[in-house]
């Protein structure tokens, strides 16, 4: 079982401390979101998960935590100044600011396939196709607005989605000098350091840089709680291989990220791979492959239940040649004649200089943490006809590791011995104390948040020394001795199993 759509996940995040509407004592702010208690906890599990699984397990890779604003230059050769773009229309019925992308077919644009009979649209420069191929679908009527139904849609333009900023104490708001971007991705500031990395740690390719870190985006339609946001935070890493092994490596990449979320917890049947096909790559890629998780349960038609989750990119050598000083057009101008660096690479064994590719698996911390509370979430009926949620997190990830609950909270010696038990744990694990309530009303609180232990300290622990631990998901007791809880806990916390390292 799963949640039967988001709206179960927003409604138990904000009654349970996971997630906040942000800025909700001014009226809020559109799509924007604020971590709480139990968020900021499933957040940093998630995250260390990814870094251990990424970085820690591996010997070819190394970490890096690069600067949100960078040189204005790096978003100019990155190509996101021209074409981090959406394709921005407005409805002229219900006024709805729609992405043209993101437009729904009629029954016209049913019958005949988007782009097909528009073949000479494909050499145009990648802006420029996407708003003539989509200019063309809304004149012909094969699009409506989402909205209201209507076919009354204006012109798709070009809208950037990098935020902007000045730097500096400058006098005019629109000084060009001053201009400065947040980052809209964190894969440039590696390929920035590429020189840096591969140096300093004596790397030889085949190697990674990862980095997690928050990236900005003035989504055009946010929303879908946390799926999209104007400030999202990514795990990327980008993988730098000889050309002519970027494909072999690029298929490894893809299983290899695919059984991640297995080990995650996450149900293969809410997981799939998505190709892109050629009209929707970036202009940079070869291939692009997504991995896909069923967002959006309820929703008929299983094509729409989908959405992406992650993204695996061959960007070929276009990121390295691009910040480069050498690399040259056809007219023998130095194509960026800004960068003081010529990041190619020489293969001692080859005795080769070549540019190297790179392979870019890249994932949202928030959509993954979505997904895994959404595939988490399970109803169950207890003894009493009462239905309690359960959330069964991989214990690895739930934000609460174990809670120690007394079962007399009058009794001195109970509570005692509880609060002691709860500190003897708290160095290794999130532990909690909790005596608020009558022992069912404490598990089903703890159930609901996905904590996988619950530990109980009686009349009869004063005697013989052991407790009862609880299994969330099972809820079935077993008794445990106090001077074994720890070990006994910590082996069935133990992080995601390890999954075969295919690369
Ligand atoms: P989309 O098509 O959904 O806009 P994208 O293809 O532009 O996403 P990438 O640039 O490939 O996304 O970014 C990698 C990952 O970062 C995505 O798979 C997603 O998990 C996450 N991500 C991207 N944009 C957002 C956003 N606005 N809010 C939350 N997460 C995001």
């Amino acid at each position: 079982m799963s949640a039967p759509n988001i709206e179960t996940i927003v409604s138990l995040a904000k009654r349970r401390g996971f997630v906040f509407p942000s800025s909700e004592i001014y009226g809020g702010l559109g799509s924007a979101w604020d971590y709480g208690p139990l968020g900021v906890e499933i957040c940093n599990n998630v995250k260390q998960a990814w870094w251990r699984w990424m970085v820690h397990e591996r010997d070819d890779m190394e970490g890096i935590d690069s600067s949100i604003i960078l040189n204005r230059l790096v978003w100019k050769y990155s190509g996101h100044e021209d074409t981090f773009s959406d394709p921005l229309v407005d409805c002229r019925e219900c006024n709805a600011r729609l992405r043209a992308d993101k437009l729904n077919l009629t029954e016209k644009g049913k019958e005949e396939l988007i782009v097909a009979g528009h073949h000479e649209l494909a050499d145009l420069p990648e802006t420029e196709r996407t708003l003539k191929t989509w200019a063309l679908n809304i004149k012909d009527g094969r699009l409506k607005c989402p909205n209201c139904g209507s076919t009354n849609l204006t012109e798709p333009r070009s809208f950037n989605l990098m935020f902007r900023t000045t730097i500096g104490a400058v006098a005019d708001e629109d000084d060009p000098t001053a201009l400065a971007y947040l980052r809209p991705e964190t894969a440039q500031g590696i390929f920035i350091n590429f020189a840096n990395v591969l140096t300093t740690m004596r790397r030889k390719i085949p190697f990674g840089i990862a980095q997690i870190g928050k990236s900005f985006r003035n989504e055009v339609t946010p929303g879908n709680f946390i799926f999209r946001t104007r400030e999202f935070e990514q795990m990327e890493m980008e993988y730098f291989v000889r050309p002519g092994e970027d494909e072999r490596v690029h298929q490894e990449w893809i299983d290899y990220c695919f059984n991640w979320f297995i080990t995650l917890g996450i149900n293969a049947s809410n997981l799939r791979f998505y190709e892109q096909p050629k009209e929707e790559l970036a202009h940079y890629a070869k291939r692009t492959v997504d991995i896909h998780y069923r967002f959006f349960p309820e929703r008929e038609e299983d094509e729409r239940q989908w959405d992406e989750l992650m993204g695996i990119a061959n960007r070929t050598d276009f990121d390295l040649k691009a910040h480069s000083k050498k690399p040259e057009d056809a007219e023998g101008k130095r194509i960026n004649p800004d960068s003081t660096e010529d990041l190619s690479y020489f293969d001692e064994a080859t005795k080769e200089r070549y540019y190297p590719y790179v392979i870019e698996p890249a994932a949202g911390v928030n959509r993954t943490v979505l997904a895994v509370l959404m595939d988490a979430y399970s109803e169950r009926t207890n003894d009493k006809g009462e239905k309690r949620v359960i959330l069964k997190l991989h214990p690895s990830l739930a934000p609460i590791k174990a809670a120690v609950l007394p079962l007399a909270k009058n009794k001195p010696e109970i509570v005692g011995m509880a609060k002691a038990i709860k500190r003897s744990l708290q160095p290794t694990m999130r532990a909690v104390y909790d005596d608020t309530g009558g022992i069912g009303k404490l598990y089903a609180r703890q159930d609901e948040i996905g904590t996988p232990f619950c530990i109980t300290v009686d009349h009869q622990s004063l005697e013989d020394e052991a407790v009862t631990v609880r299994d969330r998901d099972t809820w079935e007791q077993e008794r445990v001795k106090v001077a074994d809880l720890q070990q006994h806990l910590l082996a069935r916390l133990q992080p995601a199993v390890r999954s075969e390292q295919g690369v």
